[in-house]
């Protein structure tokens, strides 16, 4: 029986992917920079994942990486190098922030969910994730707030999901993690002790959750027994929930 159940936040309740486009795009437009826009955002994105790998992997903290971002990218745009690389950065986020938004199913998906204890774990730094939430209209639902900073490890690391599970006092066998990452958010979390659900974005057929208002369904919290039969079967059948979880 799940009595809590822990969330990803990138590009699983929020859009990320397009907040980051989004958030270049009219930054890079603001400041009327003369480039192949759809280029300078794809490099964005290549030059944000590299140096947010690096964050992870414990060898820059969270100022460090988004200084070293603005930098390169200010330099790939061949602009007079910024005072302070990091106030560029945060021109940016603002743009980023503005352009936040929450994937369609989210606020229906937590609905059904009812009083269920909730938490996030992610791959992020824990006060940055409190704004984005706050700003969503999200932060009030959820009981504990787990990030890199916080755990002093990122996912797949077991100990970030306990982190949270001890926050929110359940053993892990009884706490569900979603996510739209299969290997290092619903496969992490199996790894870890708890139940994983993948949460497949990109709805391609290759199995998961598409829609977060499948998700109590799948957990046995919907009311609804004749939905909930044939949707956990399917959720068992192509590996999203162990099938201990059906039972
Ligand atoms: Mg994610």
């Amino acid at each position: 029986m799940i009595k809590a159940v822990l969330f990803d936040v990138d590009d699983t309740l929020i859009d990320y992917g397009k907040a980051e486009r989004d958030g270049i795009t009219t930054y890079l437009r603001s400041l009327a920079v003369a480039c192949d826009l759809a280029a300078a955002v794809a490099r964005f994105g290549e030059l944000q994942g590299y140096y947010f790998d690096r964050y992870l992997a414990g060898l820059i903290d969270y100022t460090g990486q988004a200084t070293a971002l603005a930098a390169a990218m200010v330099d790939w745009l061949e602009l007079s190098p910024p005072a302070d690389p990091y106030d560029w950065f945060l021109g940016y986020r603002r743009h980023y922030e503005a352009s936040l938004t929450l994937f369609p199913d989210v606020l229906d998906g937590l609905a059904l969910l009812g009083d269920m204890p909730l938490g996030i774990v992610t791959n992020s730094d824990s006060v940055y994730t409190r704004v984005k939430l706050r700003r969503t209209g999200l932060l009030a639902r959820f009981d504990c707030i787990v990030g890199v900073d916080t755990a002093g490890v990122s996912k797949p690391h077991p100990r970030i999901f306990h982190s949270a599970c001890a926050e929110l006092g359940h053993l892990p066998a009884v706490v569900a993690y979603v996510g739209d990452k299969k290997l290092s958010d619903a496969q992490a979390a199996d790894s870890a002790g708890l139940h994983g659900v993948w949460l497949n974005r990109a709805d391609d057929g290759a199995g998961g959750l598409t829609d977060l208002r499948q998700l109590a369904t799948a957990l046995e919290l919907c009311p609804d027994q004749s939905r909930h039969t044939a949707t956990v079967a399917a959720a068992v059948q192509s590996g999203v929930i162990g099938a201990e979880v059906a039972t």
